[in-house]
C-alpha cells in the first residue's frame, strides 16, 4: 500500500510502442484541427463533419443524435442500454476563444495605413497580439440573409494582418507606466491596407469617400471584389481577429503543442475522439455538449446559461422516454466540465502553491472548485463524485491530479460547471494542464492530450 500520493508522468505510463503509436497519431489529428478551427463555428463544422460520417444526425429518433444552434453551439447524444431516468454520461466544453473581434464599424484611414478597430473578446493580455501575423475569420450576413464565410491570411501565400507596435526607441513614458494601463484597447487597430484607391487602384476619381480617405475607400473595393458587400454589411458580421497559421509541435522531441486556441479546444477534440472511439453500445446516454460565450461568462443564447441543453434532453426525453422525466435524468446525470487548467508555469511557480498544482505531462487535472476570494462563484465537487471519478480512473490505469487555479487569493476563474451543477448533476471540472493559458500560442503536451482522452472515454463508458 502507498501511503502518499504521487502523481504518475504520462510519458513512463505510455511508454509501449503501440501507445506512442497511437498517442503521434492522435497527436497528428488534433494538430490538424486546431489548424483548421479557429472559431466556434469552424469548431462546430467540423465536429459536426466528424459526426455525420460517424452516422450522427439531426433526428431525435434515432440513436445517435446531434443538434447546433446558430452553428456555435452543439448537442450531441448516443442511446445507452439503461434509461435516460438512470442518468447521463456528459461532458460538456467550450468551443469559444479569446481573440480580437472587428467592431461593427471597423474599417478607418490614418497616416498612410487602413485599419480595422476591434473589441477584445475574452480575457487577453493586450501586448501578446502585438507585431505578429494575424489571419480574419468569421462571417458577414448580409441583409438577404446570405451569411458568407470569411477566412483571410491562413493560406501559405495569403496576405496577413498585423497591429504594429511602438518601437523601443519612442517607448521611454509607456514603459514606465504599469501594465494594466499601457496598452490601450483603442489602439488595438489592425492594419489591412496600405494602398489609396486611385487610377492604379483600379477606381473612379469620384467614388464615394475616395478622395478624402483613398485607402478606406480601397478598403471597401476590395471587400466589394472578393465578397460583393458594401461597409453597412460589416453591421452584420462577425469578423476575428486570431493568430494566422498552423498549430506546431514544439521541442527537440516534438513532446508539445502549440497553437491557438487549445482553452477549450483540446477538450472539445479529447470529448469527440473518446466518444467516437467507443465501439459497443454504451450502458449509459453519452452526451456532448460544445458551448459558445463561455470566455464571456457564459452569456447568450449559444452559452452555457442558455437553456439549449434543457431543450434537448427534453426533446431527448419526448422522443425516447416520454414518461421520464427531466428532474429524474438530470439528478441521475455524471458530468465533467471538460475545460483546461494552468500547469505550474517553470518561470513563474512561485504563483502556484504546488501540493495543489498541476505538472504538465501528468495527465488530465481535476479541480474540485474553481472560483475566487474564498471558492466565490464556484462548482465545488461533492468528495463522493471524487472517489467515484479517482476510483474509476486508478482501475484503469489512466493518471490523473488534481489541483486548484493558482494560490488562495491569486486571482481565479471560472467554467461552465456551475450553470450545470444548477440541475442537480454530479459534475467537475477536469482537463488537460497548459502553459501560456489565453495566450495566441498555448502550449498542451502530447502525452496529456493521449491520457485525456483516454479519461474522457473511460468516464463516457463507466
Ligand atoms: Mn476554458
Ligand atoms: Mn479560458
Amino acid at each position: 500500500m502507498t501511503l502518499e500520493f504521487t502523481s504518475r508522468n504520462c510519458w513512463e505510463v505510455y511508454a509501449a510502442p503501440k501507445e506512442l503509436k497511437a498517442m503521434q497519431a492522435l497527436a497528428d489529428r488534433y494538430i490538424d484541427f486546431l489548424s483548421r478551427c479557429k472559431t466556434e463555428r469552424e469548431t462546430i463544422a467540423y465536429v459536426k463533419e466528424r459526426l455525420q460520417k460517424a452516422g450522427y444526425d439531426e433526428s431525435m429518433k434515432g440513436g445517435k443524435v446531434m443538434r447546433d444552434l446558430h452553428g456555435k453551439s452543439l448537442f450531441i447524444a448516443r442511446r445507452g442500454k439503461a434509461p435516460l431516468a438512470r442518468g447521463l454520461r456528459f461532458i460538456g466544453a467550450h468551443a469559444d476563444t479569446p481573440r480580437l473581434d472587428l467592431k461593427q464599424r471597423p474599417m478607418q484611414e490614418q497616416a498612410g495605413v487602413g485599419q480595422a478597430k476591434t473589441h477584445y473578446y475574452g480575457g487577453i493580455r493586450k501586448y501578446q497580439w502585438l507585431a505578429r501575423p494575424l489571419a480574419i475569420h468569421g462571417v458577414i450576413v448580409r441583409q438577404d440573409g446570405k451569411s458568407i464565410a470569411v477566412s483571410l491570411g491562413e493560406g501559405p501565400g495569403e496576405p496577413v494582418f498585423t497591429i504594429a507596435d511602438l518601437l523601443p526607441h519612442l517607448a521611454k513614458d509607456q514603459a514606465e507606466q504599469p501594465l494594466a494601463k499601457v496598452f490601450d484597447a483603442e489602439r488595438l487597430n489592425l492594419i489591412v491596407a496600405h494602398r489609396p484607391l486611385g487610377k492604379a487602384g483600379g477606381g473612379k476619381k469620384d467614388t464615394s469617400g475616395a478622395a478624402k480617405e483613398p485607402i478606406r475607400a480601397h478598403i471597401f473595393k476590395l471587400l466589394n471584389d472578393k465578397y460583393g458587400v458594401v461597409e453597412e454589411d460589416l453591421y452584420s458580421a462577425e469578423l476575428q481577429a486570431v493568430p494566422a497559421g498552423p498549430a506546431r509541435y514544439v521541442g527537440l522531441d516534438s513532446a508539445l503543442i502549440g497553437g491557438y486556441g487549445q482553452d477549450d479546444r483540446i477538450c472539445v477534440f479529447c470529448a469527440l475522439e473518446a466518444l467516437l472511439d467507443a465501439q459497443n453500445i454504451p450502458e449509459h446516454t453519452q452526451c456532448l455538449v460544445f458551448w459558445d460565450k463561455e470566455e464571456i461568462g457564459s452569456e447568450g443564447s449559444t452559452g452555457a446559461k442558455s437553456r439549449f441543453f434543457e431543450y434537448c434532453i427534453e426533446d431527448l426525453i419526448a422522443a425516447w422516454e416520454p414518461k421520464s422525466r427531466l428532474s429524474t435524468v438530470m439528478l441521475a446525470t455524471k458530468g465533467i466540465s471538460a475545460d483546461v487548467h494552468a500547469a505550474i508555469d517553470p518561470d513563474w511557480q512561485e504563483l502556484h502553491e504546488k501540493l495543489n498544482a498541476a505538472l504538465i505531462g501528468h495527465g488530465p487535472c481535476f479541480c474540485k472548485f474553481t472560483g475566487s476570494r474564498g471558492k466565490y462563484e464556484a462548482n465545488d465537487a461533492h468528495p463522493e463524485y471524487v472517489a467515484w471519478l479517482r476510483g474509476l480512473l486508478n482501475r484503469q490505469g489512466i493518471p490523473w491530479q488534481m489541483a486548484e487555479l493558482g494560490k488562495v487569493d491569486g486571482g481565479g476563474g471560472g467554467t461552465v460547471a456551475m450553470h450545470l451543477a444548477a440541475y442537480g448533476m454530479d459534475i467537475i471540472d477536469c482537463g488537460p494542464p497548459v502553459l501560456s493559458m489565453h495566450s495566441p500560442f498555448e502550449l498542451a503536451g502530447v502525452a496529456d492530450l493521449y491520457a485525456t482522452t483516454l479519461a474522457f472515454g473511460a468516464f463516457l463508458r463507466a
